[in-house]
This record gives structure tokens, C-alpha cells and sequence, in this order.
């Protein structure tokens, strides 16, 4: 998959994906990745990629211009003519794993990181395809939005994780959070290690954590069970889960 980040700090991004199995997926060419930074194409010596906004108001606001050349030339580089283009801004859609899956799909992604107060909304309208947002909260860049957007995205490209069968079972991959993790030792201050996973069934240990992540599901994040098709075994745990007081309230079979 080709990837491109149109940023003014590339050394940021690059930084960070050095490190991971998204690093290694870059140096082993799963993953193609291009920084580009809009002062290479500013138009005056000074490199200037901001100005202040029409209208009055604080701040600086990213110009059209060096954006779109940016845009021209990764298209240039991207390995297929249909990139999907993504503005990262507070105000796009709120990125999720079901988003990670499909953009893992695509061949060629360009993510625009903005900066000061963002970038001129007729440069959005013309360039951009999509807008996406990490989560509603303001951060100083676009830069650590793309870069989660990138380690989602590029741990579900084939060839980048070791055991991918562990995408499978992960939290939210089936609409449930993970199960709860143990590794050694067997007692740690008095706490052990649930008989089960120790009992070498390896029907009893996956109908275990099955439950367990409906149950973790169903404390933490109900709202993620409401659309969800139960399954006859799952019914009976969920029935259980009723019954106790605590989670009386919750969503219903
Ligand atoms: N004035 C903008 C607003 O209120 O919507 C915020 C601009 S923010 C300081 C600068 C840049 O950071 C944005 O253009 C965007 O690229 C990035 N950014 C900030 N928060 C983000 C978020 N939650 N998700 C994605 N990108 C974000």
C-alpha cells in the first residue's frame, strides 16, 4: 500500500514510524511511504505556506496554493491514480476500526495534516475527498492524527503483523472488546491466573474468553452490543448477565 503524509514536520512522522511493526512493514516495502512537506512548494524564498485569515481573527491559516501543488506531485508518486485524498480536521468524520479496515483495503491513501487554524476551506473543497477526525478533541496538528490513522491502518495490511490471525479477535474486530490477557508468572501480589487458561482445554479456554468479552463488553461498552445478532450460546451468557443487579440496566437480548 502506498501511503503519502503532506506535512510541515516530516521528521515528526517519520520519527514515529521507525519504530513498530508498522516500521518494519515500511522497510520490508508492505508499505510505501512518502512525506511531503508543503514548504518544498512554497511560491517566495521565505518558504511561507501561511497567512492570516480574510476576515480578521486570531491565528494563521494554511494557503491553498502549496497544499494543491502537494497534492499534484504525490499523485505523481502514488502507485495508483485513484488515491483516496483525507484532510485529518477536528471537524471530519470520527476515524474507527471499521474505517481502518476499509482504508486498509484501498492501494493508495494521501493524508493532509493541518496546521494554526487549519487550511483554506477552498483548498478542502477541491482536493479532499474525505475529512477525519480522531476523536472530539482539538490537538496543534494533523500530525499524530495521521500517524494513528497510519498504525491502524497499517497493522491490517497483510505482512505486517507476525500472528495476523490476532486481528481477528482484537477489540471491536467483531463488534466486542478483547478478552482479558495473562502471561507469567501464575501469581502476581496474591492474584492468579484463572484456572481455565491453565487447564490446557482449549474448547473450555475459548469459550472462556468468548464470554469474557461479552461481559467486558457489556460493562464497558453496551452501547457497542445494541445492534448485535446474539447467537444462542451468546444469549445464555447475556441472560446470566442480567440477572445480576449490577447490570440490570443494560441492553436487552
Ligand atoms: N480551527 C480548527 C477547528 O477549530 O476546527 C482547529 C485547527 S487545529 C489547531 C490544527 C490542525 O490540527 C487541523 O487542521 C487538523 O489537521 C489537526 N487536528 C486537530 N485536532 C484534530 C482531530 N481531533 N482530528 C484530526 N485532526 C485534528
Amino acid at each position: 500500500m502506498w501511503i503519502g503524509v503532506i506535512t510541515i514536520f516530516p521528521e515528526l512522522v517519520q520519527a514515529a514510524l521507525n519504530e513498530g511493526v508498522v516500521g518494519r512493514a515500511i522497510r520490508s516495502g508492505s508499505i510505501c511511504l512518502e512525506l511531503i512537506n508543503p514548504r518544498d512548494f512554497a511560491q517566495d524564498s521565505a518558504k511561507t505556506i501561511d497567512d492570516r485569515p480574510f476576515g480578521g481573527g486570531p491565528g494563521m491559516v494554511m494557503m491553498a496554493e502549496p497544499l494543491a501543488d502537494c497534492v499534484r506531485h504525490a499523485r505523481t508518486l502514488a502507485s495508483n491514480k485513484g488515491t483516496t485524498t483525507v484532510m485529518l480536521s477536528p471537524q471530519g468524520e470520527t476515524f474507527d476500526q471499521s474505517m481502518a479496515r476499509k482504508l486498509s483495503e484501498i492501494d493508495s491513501l494521501l493524508l493532509i495534516a493541518g496546521r494554526y487554524e487549519g487550511v483554506d476551506e477552498r483548498f478542502v473543497e477541491r482536493y479532499v475527498d474525505r475529512e477525519v477526525s480522531i476523536g472530539d478533541y482539538v490537538l496543534s496538528g494533523g500530525e499524530l492524527p495521521a500517524l494513528v490513522i497510519i498504525d491502524a491502518v497499517g497493522r491490517l495490511i497483510s505482512g505486517t503483523l507476525s500472528n495476523p490471525e490476532s486481528v481477528g479477535t482484537e477489540s471491536y474486530s467483531d463488534g466486542l472488546l478483547d478478552y482479558p490477557q495473562f502471561t507469567r508468572p501464575r501469581c502476581f501480589e496474591g492474584s492468579s491466573v484463572p484456572d481455565v487458561l491453565l487447564s490446557g482445554d482449549h474448547k473450555a479456554i475459548e469459550t472462556w474468553r468468548h464470554n469474557e468479552a461479552i461481559k467486558r463488553t457489556w460493562e464497558r461498552r453496551p452501547d457497542l452490543l445494541l445492534s448485535r445478532r446474539w447467537t444462542e450460546s451468546e444469549q445464555a451468557v447475556v441472560r446470566a448477565l442480567h440477572q445480576t443487579d449490577k447490570m440490570s440496566d443494560e441492553p436487552t437480548v
